[in-house]
């Protein structure tokens, strides 16, 4: 057994991905290493309400993830989504740019950790610096992994990206100074001379 030399498995591989318990309760993955607190006592507030009748089915992607944690990527709530979209990438440690190059594999990885932070709403990985590493992924590590190699798919649209980006970025830049000046009628020059 390549990899797993112990033979070790996940609940729905050795239960079977369609097992629910006598009261109809299915088996539900909150991954994550380590998992997000919220997440995991959101996820059994949840089916405590669902076992007590007061909530319905508990909704579930293929991988057996809460929808309404794992829905999105961490990409999409990243505070360095903005630099992603300039095409501006940090080429070394501790650069506040988008660190898609250093490996990153936010686009294409569903993680609320971005959004929600780690614990009471502080840090998430590629907010603070940290690629994402995919933890949350069913083939987590082996399809992630060397970590810290650009991720192989993210070449092409990181490469589009950066020629749409860098134009984007020049045209904000120009609006940006032009929003930055005061407006001519604004003056004292202009006002003293309205008021004469
Ligand atoms: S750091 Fe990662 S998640 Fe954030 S914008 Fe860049 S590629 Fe996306
Ligand atoms: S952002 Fe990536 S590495 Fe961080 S917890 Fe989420 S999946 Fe794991």
């Amino acid at each position: 057994m390549e990899g797993n030399p112990t033979g070790c498995m996940g609940l729905p591989d050795y239960l079977g991905w369609q097992w629910k318990s006598k009261v109809e309760i299915p088996i539900v993955c909150v991954p994550g290493c380590p998992v997000q607190p919220d997440n995991f006592m959101e996820t059994l507030l949840y089916l405590l309400y669902m076992a007590s009748g007061r909530a319905p089915m508990i909704p579930l992607d293929e991988a057996l993830r809460p929808t309404w944690l794992f829905g999105s990527t961490v990409h999409e709530g990243c505070d360095r989504g903005g630099y992603y979209e300039q095409g501006q990438f940090g080429e070394e440690y501790g650069s506040p740019l988008c660190i898609v190059k250093l490996g990153c594999w936010g686009p294409v990885v569903q993680c609320n950790v971005g959004k929600r932070g780690w614990m009471g709403g502080i840090g998430g990985c590629p907010n603070v610096g940290g690629i994402c590493i995919g933890c949350t992924m069913p083939g987590f590590p082996d399809k992630f992994m060397p970590f810290m190699n650009q991720p192989p798919g993210s070449l092409l649209s990181s490469a589009a990206v950066q020629t749409y980006g860098r134009a984007i970025h020049a045209l904000r830049k120009f609006t940006q100074a032009s929003l930055n000046k005061v407006p001519s009628w604004r003056r004292q020059s202009a006002i003293l001379g309205n008021s004469d």
